[in-house]
């Protein structure tokens, strides 16, 4: 094979910045399978360099001039960076491929500006596209390998590229483990709810964990399975085996379902410091909350006393839920987010607007034959910058009233100061406080009330939300314009605007993608 100059380039920023959230954290957020794939093209003999792009960094400077091939991976909110990243590179020879959300959910978008567009990616597709590494134009090739790889390089094979990602946090450095895919749980919204559950190697685990004693002081570790602890008992016993108590501090996002008081005794001795359980709706999904058939106000009381129990334990405690389920309707269910937060004050609340992600998830399919999905430039589908959805229950003024007015309630002062006192440890209240009046708490607060003021007098805006027309408002096309800021040019023609139907329309037409098994 010959032997190629290759980039990878991880997107966690999806423009330049030089905000100080993206300073302290953004180098933490690094994806696991950029660094696998730098591995697997090493070990072919190639030449990898591998960015963690977080916004501040020149790539004219940390890449070399000229590569033959440039991996990128990216979740929907940088897919515009990255057209024009792939661009930019086109324009120097250079054969590009995307992998990673943005390529699951969108692969018929992508493929107009890739040579290859990846969905799930295992060795041997790796292989295959590093031999093949050529053009594909107009269209690039889908490929997908049918399932996740069933093992992935170590933390000491990926070390290296761990090491330079962490250099970049300043303060808080987060390392990225893995230890299953995929989730048994079927969140109809949820991309891993149709990925069938599969763990990766225990004795995999153990090693990682090993190394990481061997080379960090106190490692902290962000444990990246969509639903940590399906396998509690062998996790933890895999941990207690190799780990001294409370000598590693872990992260980890899990259902409520698995948080019994006994296995969260557990978790503390073990130094899980975080965790980040969905709630997801008052009104469904009480599966995964343990909370069987239980509705509004009964779920409310019935969660909250299991977060509090919860924070006994572990000193945060973030709860996810979604705003605009088709479930949810009038005033209440936003009333009883209320309610939530006065009971149970020492959580953060992270609310995501309900979005359709291209073909993530088998409800989109419904939506989009309903035809309830918005063309919103990719660059504001991060869960919160636009709801792509079009609510069931709610004129869009309406809903966004509620969503104000549950967000103003959320970050208040008092509910700020409440949060404070409710929450141990210094690194858990400031970090509250700082996400709090940053752009999640006060910073969404302005943007949301901005959209609804315009909802009232902007005409194009408004008959963009209400799908009578398809033309992008510009009050977007100008923030889009404003934060790619040097990367703007390298947009290519007719890349703010996507098929929001693009998966109905690929069922009808033809089956995707080309797919070995
Ligand atoms: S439990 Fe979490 S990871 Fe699993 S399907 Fe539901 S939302 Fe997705």
């Amino acid at each position: 094979m010959r032997k190629l100059s290759i980039a990878i380039i991880d997107l966690v920023a999806k423009a330049p910045t030089r905000s100080y959230w993206g300073r302290v954290m953004y180098a933490n957020f690094a994806s696991i399978m950029p660094q696998v794939i730098a591995r697997w093209s090493e070990e072919q003999g190639h030449k990898v360099t591998l960015v963690c792009y977080t916004g501040r960094e020149d790539l004219s400077k940390v890449l070399p001039d000229r590569v033959d091939m440039v991996f990128i991976s990216t979740f929907t909110e940088a897919a515009q960076l990255s057209y024009a990243l792939s661009n930019m590179f086109r324009s120097k020879g250079a054969v590009t491929v995307i992998g990673g959300p943005h390529a699951r959910c969108y692969p018929q978008d992508a493929q107009k500006y890739f040579d290859y567009v990846l969905g799930f990616t295992d060795k041997e597709l790796i292989l295959d596209v590093l031999r093949d590494c050529a053009q594909h134009r107009p269209e690039g090739m889908c490929l997908s390998a049918g399932h996740h790889p069933t093992e992935l390089p170590g933390v000491s094979e990926r070390w290296k590229f761990i090491e330079q990602t962490l250099r970049k946090a300043p303060f808080i450095k987060i390392v990225p483990l893995i230890g299953s895919l995929g989730c048994p749980y079927t969140c109809g919204f949820c991309i891993d709810s149709s990925v069938p559950y599969q763990p990766l190697g225990l004795e995999r685990m153990k090693e990682d964990l090993r190394f990481l004693l061997s080379k960090v002081g106190r490692p902290r570790i962000a444990w990246h399975d969509p639903n940590f602890g399906v396998r509690f008992d062998e996790c933890i016993d895999a941990i207690e085996e190799v780990v001294p108590p409370d000598r590693i501090d872990f992260i980890a996002e899990t259902t409520l379902s698995l948080l019994s008081e006994p296995r969260l005794k557990r978790l503390k001795k073990n130094g899980f410091k975080a965790l980040l359980p969905g709630i997801e709706s008052w009104y469904g999904l009480g599966n995964k909350s343990k909370t069987g058939k239980k509705m509004g106000m009964d779920k409310v009381n019935q969660i909250s006393q299991h977060v509090n129990m919860i924070l006994r334990y572990v000193p945060y405690v973030q709860t996810n839920l979604i705003l605009g389920l088709d479930v949810d309707y009038g005033q209440e269910p936003f009333t009883l987010t209320k309610r939530f937060l006065d009971l149970s004050p020492g959580v953060f609340p992270a609310y995501s607007l309900l979005s359709a992600f291209g073909q993530a998830a088998p409800l989109n399919l419904e939506l989009q034959r309903a035809n309830r999905v918005l063309p919103f430039p990719f660059h504001f589908l991060n869960n919160n910058q636009a709801m792509n959805v079009r609510p069931q229950n709610y004129s869009w003024p309406e809903f966004y009233d509620h969503l104000i007015d549950v967000t103003k309630y959320s970050f208040s002062k008092k509910m700020i100061f409440r949060r404070f006192n409710a929450t141990r440890g210094a690194i858990p209240r400031w970090l509250n406080v700082v996400r709090a009046i940053s752009s999640e708490g006060f910073g969404r607060i302005r943007y949301f009330t901005e959209v609804r003021r315009r909802l009232d007098t902007d005409r194009k805006f408004r008959r963009f939300f209400e799908q009578e027309t398809t033309e992008i408002p510009q009050f977007y096309v100008q923030r889009v314009r404003d934060e790619l800021g040097p990367f703007w040019e390298w947009l290519p023609k007719g890349a703010l605007h996507h098929d929001p139907n693009a998966y109905l329309m690929s069922q009808q037409e033809r089956p995707f993608p080309i797919t070995r098994t």
